[in-house]
């Protein structure tokens, strides 16, 4: 097994209304994950979640910018970022966890995607790559060596995280079986990819 449920860090992803069937950016099946993320949960000693939190105006929503449609990319200044449909507002029912999830042993929750600006689908870093959330602090001070994610989408969110957390160092796994994909052109494919090449590991839920 690529994970030690004593000492690593279980880390879910997103797992938010409106990432899931019903919602206003769901995932095809995003559902399915709660099931695995709570038997991950009820497995492990340290659980941490994020939650996509946007301001109403928030620059990636695609009704920001007249005459753009969801899913087009426009120029940011950090680079390429993708329009999304209005989702995960600050305070909504859609921002909530899915009702089923069992986060109620979660030690620290990060909220991301609050600048106005700037998008972050990575736990550890905003989309500019350069503005920490505090997680990876976080972790190094909890003295996390491994971290294990599950969530959505496999293709964004937990891909981007997963890179990110390569890059401070921590071992990496991903439980594909706790995750549902986008896949936008081809983004999953591309995701596992770049996954595999920084070392990630991947799991199926114990
Ligand atoms: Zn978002």
């Amino acid at each position: 097994m690529a994970f030690d449920t004593a000492r690593d860090l279980l880390l879910l992803i997103d797992i938010q209304n409106d990432f899931c069937p019903g919602g206003a950016l769901a995932v095809a099946d995003g559902d399915s994950v709660v099931p695995v993320a709570n038997r991950l949960a009820g497995q492990f000693e340290h659980v941490a979640a994020t939650q996509d939190w946007h301001p109403a105006d928030h620059f990636s929503f695609a009704t920001h910018h007249a005459g753009r449609a969801p899913f087009e990319s426009i120029d940011a200044p950090y680079g390429p970022q993708t329009l999304w449909p209005d989702h995960c507002v600050q305070g909504t029912g859609g921002a909530a966890f899915h009702p089923d999830l069992d986060i109620g042993r979660a030690e620290v929750i990060v909220r991301k995607g609050y600048r106005p600006d700037l998008d972050s689908y990575s736990a550890f870093f905003e989309n500019d790559q350069r503005t920490p959330t505090g997680l990876g602090g976080y972790c190094r001070e909890r003295g996390f060596e491994r971290i294990v994610m599950a969530g959505l989408a496999t293709d964004f969110c937990v891909a981007w995280s997963a890179l990110d957390a390569r890059r401070l160092g921590f071992e990496v796994t991903v439980v594909l079986e706790g995750c549902r994909a986008i896949d936008l052109d081809g983004s999953l494919d591309k995701a596992l990819h770049d996954m595999r090449a920084a070392g990630v590991e991947f799991d199926r839920a114990a």
